[in-house]
């Protein structure tokens, strides 16, 4: 399995637009963020776990000739805002197949209402094929099998995806012992961590470095990084040696 770091910002990417914040000011290419996202690729199969508004751009650094599917997380904007950009793989494959549960679908049905339109559609409309997921199901897209591991970001319920011993976990603030149970024996987790200073809806660095202790990996990533974390050089320094900080364009093999 190769994972490929389409992104690893947080809400507002780094640079943040108009900001004179050195980390935004940077020009070590590990300090440039777009939007936190991966792309899955196993057994000829490519799958890409959220679509935010870097989507396009995403899929033009990564080279993604093929994608089998998108999953999705949660319903935020910096997770789904790029939904639009998936024609081109319309024009090449079909409709997109998304896997989401019920809450997040009628979500992205407001949004990108024209979508899921099935009368009158405008001619070239992106188009979906919607597989709605749930938690403790585990399910198939061809050879690859998906566990949903459920968690919160602040008070709401949203999904990471477990595959073989590999786990992708964004936008967390919690999770149960029974989730944590699902996360034994990992040779790598992909969590997040916003900042040092604590967040109500997300890990800051000392709670995904806590998570990551009790889940003992074998080696974690993090990502959903705001430039308030600091330089990625300065703060992959001060971790521990099995946890470095992901960043963009970066690809690691399980
Ligand atoms: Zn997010």
């Amino acid at each position: 399995m190769k994972i490929y770091f389409l992104g690893t910002g947080t809400s507002q990417g780094i640079p943040v637009i108009g900001s004179d914040h050195p980390v935004c000011l940077s020009p070590n290419f590990k300090d440039k963020r777009l939007r936190t996202s991966i792309l899955i690729k196993q057994n000829n199969t490519a799958l890409a776990i959220d679509c935010g508004p870097d989507f396009r751009q995403q899929m033009l650094q990564a080279n993604c000739q093929k994608l089998d599917a998108i999953l999705f997380t949660h319903e935020h904007a910096d997770h789904t805002a790029g939904l639009d950009d998936i024609r081109p793989f319309n024009f090449k494959q079909g409709p997109m197949p998304i896997y989401v549960e019920p809450r997040v679908l009628s979500n992205l049905q407001n949004r990108f209402d024209y979508v899921f339109e099935t009368e009158n559609r405008y001619p070239g409309a992106p188009a979906v094929q919607t597989h709605l997921i749930h938690e403790n199901e585990t399910f198939e897209i061809n050879t690859i099998k998906i566990e949903p591991i459920r968690v919160l970001h602040g008070t709401l319920p949203i999904f990471g995806f477990k595959i073989d011993n590999f786990a992708y976990l964004t936008d967390v603030k919690f999770v149960s012992d029974a989730e944590q149970q699902k996360l034994q024996n990992l040779d790598v987790l992909v969590i997040n961590a916003l900042r040092t200073t604590p967040h109500q809806t997300h890990f800051n660095l000392d709670e995904a470095l806590q998570f990551i202790k009790q889940i003992k990996p074998k080696k974690a990533y993090i990502t959903h990084i705001s430039h308030l974390l600091g330089f990625h050089d300065e703060v992959q320094a001060s971790l521990p040696k099995h946890v470095f900080l992901a960043y963009d364009n970066l690809e690691i093999n399980i």
